[in-house]
């Protein structure tokens, strides 16, 4: 049985490259549950289906065959045999994303997915990053983290990431993103007991030194 280290944040947070690093440099298990959204939102939209359509999404969710490991080296996203690492982070699967994450019975059945890899894993902890794991996939993790930035900084980090895509247009589609996702979960205000590391003026190796200090403590 694997221990949680939960880690939550909004889009450009750098918490999935933080978790990565962590991950590795520790020895754990890394668990990206945005991937299983993004997997979920491009399954839909290759069925034609319309990520609203709540019915929809329940039949695509309940026949979903999602492979996601916890290697931090192997970010394999597939499904069935599809590899869809790449296509999952095109822009017209995060547009559609937030669609599919907010039905909660969707949600529910995709915490238990998360919940049972971690139960399962052959790491002494992973690393679960997140909207809501410090607040309702692990509540009760040993480690709980919320990492932030400034709206201004995490579009500046997301646009730089996405390099083929107009800034404006990202800064655009990141805050609708963060006003449907934060409406569901709200992880721009950190629960109680959950320790907040804001990198807005932090650079990654200062990131890193922040969130192990409260891992270590
Ligand atoms: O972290 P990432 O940006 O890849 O997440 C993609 C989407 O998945 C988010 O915009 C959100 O709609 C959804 N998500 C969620 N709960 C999580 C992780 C992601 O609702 N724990």
């Amino acid at each position: 049985m694997s221990e949680f280290i939960a880690i939550d944040g909004p889009a450009g947070s750098g918490k999935s490259s933080v978790s990565k690093a962590i991950a590795r440099q520790r020895g754990y298990g890394l668990l990206d549950t945005g991937a299983a959204y993004r997997a979920l939102a491009w399954y839909v939209l290759e069925q034609g289906a319309d990520t609203d359509d709540v019915d929809a999404v329940l039949a695509a969710a309940s026949d979903f065959d999602l492979r996601l490991g916890l290697d931090p080296d192997d970010r394999t996203v597939a499904v069935g045999d599809t590899d869809i690492t790449t296509t999952i982070r095109e822009s017209r699967v995060s547009g559609a994303v937030s669609g599919v994450a907010r039905v909660p019975a969707v949600r529910e059945q995709v915490n238990i997915f998360f919940r049972s890899l971690v139960a399962n894993a052959a790491y002494p902890a992973v690393v679960v990053e997140g909207r809501d794991i410090t607040t309702v996939v692990a509540p009760d993790a040993p480690v709980r983290i919320l990492l932030t930035a400034s709206p201004e900084v995490r579009a500046a980090r997301r646009a730089g990431e996405l390099t083929s895509e107009n800034a404006a247009d990202v800064a655009e589609a990141l805050h609708k993103r963060d006003a449907s996702d934060s409406a569901v979960v709200d992880f721009l205000n950190a629960a109680d007991g959950v320790e907040v590391v804001d990198t807005t003026h932090l650079d990654f190796p200062q990131t890193i030194d922040a969130v192990l200090a409260v891992i270590d403590r």
